[in-house]
C-alpha cells in the first residue's frame, strides 16, 4: 500500500496500546474490581431470551427509558454510545472541522486529543494549577483567547482526580458560545453533577459511562445527556446499530439493579480513603486530592517503582517520564485485599531502594 494513501491527520498517530504485560492485579484502568462477578448471573439469565439473529435496537430505547426515568430527562435528551469513547468520536464528527480548535485541560484524558487529531482539529490545553487543581482564571483566559468550538472538562479529572466546582462550570458555559462537554465518567464516585443544567444551557453536553462505577467496562456502554437539539445533531453521526444487543442487555440488567451497586461503590470510596492514608504514610510519596476511583501519586524515579510493581504482578498506570506527569503514577482503587498487596509491594520497593543505596548499589 502506498503510504500517501493514509490521511495526513492519521499519519503521525500511534495506535492505543494499553498495558501489554499480564498482571494478576489490575490497577491500571480505573475499573471497578469489586464488581467483577457482580452482574454475571443476572446477565446470563437475561441473555436466554436474546434473539441474536436480529439487529439490535439502534436507538437503545429500553435503556434510554430506564436512564430517562432515573435521571429525570426525556428520552430524546439521551444518546447511547459504544462506550463514552464513541460519543467523543461522535462529538468530533458533529462539531469539528479540519483546523477547528478545541480547548481542554492539561493533564487530562488523552482521548479528546486523539479524536481531535483524527478529525484534523487543533487541541489547545490550558494547564491545571498548583497540585493539579483547576485554575479558573487561567482557563477562562484561554476560553477568550482560543475561541474554541468545543470545550472538554473532565469532572472528576482523569488522571489527576481533582474536580471543578459547579459555579466554575456555569461561569465557563456562560462565557462561551462553544459546545461545553462535561465528561462525568467518575460521577458515581463523586456524586455531584451538572446534568440538571442541560435544560438551561443548550450548549452543554454531559457524558457518562457504565465502564467505571458500574463495573461494566467489558460491555462498552456510555451515554450523553443534553438538550434535544444537540441530540438531533448527534444522531446524524451515530453509526446505526452501534451498541450490540448483548451489551444492551448487560446495561439493562445493571441499570435495573442499582441497589447491588451501592454496596460496591461504598466499598470503593472507603478503600480509596484507606489507600490514600496508606500511601501518604510513605515519606517518599506525594498524593493528590481525588474524587475518582484512583489516586495519582508523585514519586522520584517513578519509572523504577512502576517497573517494580509490574514485575511483582501489579499493573498501574505510568505516563512515560515527560510533561507534567513525568514523576507520576496513577493507581486505581482495588479491593481491600488488592490494596493490601499493593501497599506491601510499595513498601517493599522503598526498603529495597534504601538498602541498595546504603550498600552503594543503585536500585
Ligand atoms: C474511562 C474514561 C472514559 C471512557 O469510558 P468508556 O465508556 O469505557 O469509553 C471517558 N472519559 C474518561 C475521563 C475516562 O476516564
Amino acid at each position: 500500500m502506498r503510504n500517501d494513501l493514509v490521511r495526513k491527520s492519521i499519519e503521525k498517530l500511534q495506535p492505543y496500546e494499553p498495558n501489554e504485560i499480564y498482571c494478576d492485579i489490575k490497577l491500571d484502568a480505573n475499573e471497578n474490581n469489586g464488581a467483577t462477578m457482580l452482574w454475571n448471573e443476572k446477565i446470563a439469565k437475561a441473555l436466554m431470551g436474546l434473539q441474536i439473529n436480529q439487529y439490535p435496537d439502534t436507538n437503545a430505547e429500553e435503556i434510554k427509558g430506564i436512564l430517562g426515568r432515573q435521571l429525570g430527562v426525556q428520552k430524546d435528551q439521551l444518546v447511547i454510545g459504544c462506550g463514552s469513547d464513541q460519543l467523543i468520536t461522535m462529538l468530533f464528527n458533529a462539531f469539528v472541522d479540519s483546523k477547528d480548535r478545541i480547548l481542554t485541560l492539561s493533564p487530562t484524558f488523552s482521548m479528546y486529543r486523539v479524536a481531535c487529531d483524527i478529525a484534523g482539529g487543533i487541541t489547545v490545553e490550558a494547564p491545571l494549577g498548583k497540585d493539579f487543581e483547576f485554575d479558573y482564571f487561567t482557563f477562562i483566559k484561554a476560553v477568550k483567547k482560543v475561541e474554541p468550538k468545543m470545550i472538554f472538562l473532565t469532572n472528576p479529572n482523569n488522571p489527576t482526580g481533582g474536580v471543578i466546582s459547579r459555579e466554575h462550570i456555569i461561569k465557563i458555559i456562560e462565557n462561551t458560545t462553544a459546545v461545553v462537554v462535561v465528561d462525568e465518567a467518575y460521577y458515581e464516585f463523586y456524586g455531584e453533577t451538572v446534568a440538571d443544567l442541560v435544560n438551561y444551557y443548550s450548549n452543554l453536553i454531559v457524558l457518562r459511562t457504565l465502564s467505571k462505577g458500574y463495573g461494566l467496562a467489558g460491555a462498552r456502554i456510555g451515554y450523553s445527556i443534553s438538550n434535544k437539539t444537540v441530540t438531533r445533531v448527534l444522531k446524524k453521526v451515530k453509526p446505526p446499530y452501534n451498541v450490540s444487543s448483548l451489551d444492551q442487555i448487560a446495561a439493562k440488567v445493571c441499570l435495573e439493579n442499582k441497589v447491588l451497586l451501592q454496596e460496591s461503590l461504598r466499598e470503593v470510596i472507603e478503600e480509596r480513603e484507606n489507600l490514600i492514608a496508606a500511601l501518604e504514610s510513605v515519606d517518599e510519596i506525594k498524593t493528590f486530592k481525588t474524587k475518582g476511583n484512583f489516586v495519582l501519586i508523585e514519586v522520584e524515579e517513578a519509572k523504577l517503582l512502576f517497573n517494580y510493581l509490574t514485575e511483582t504482578g501489579i499493573a498501574v498506570r505510568y505516563f512515560g517520564g515527560q510533561g507534567p506527569l513525568k514523576n507520576c503514577i496513577r493507581i486505581s482503587v482495588g479491593t481491600k485485599e488488592e490494596n493490601r498487596v499493593l501497599m506491601k509491594a510499595v513498601k517493599g520497593y522503598f526498603i529495597k531502594k534504601t538498602e541498595s543505596l546504603a550498600s552503594g548499589v543503585s536500585a
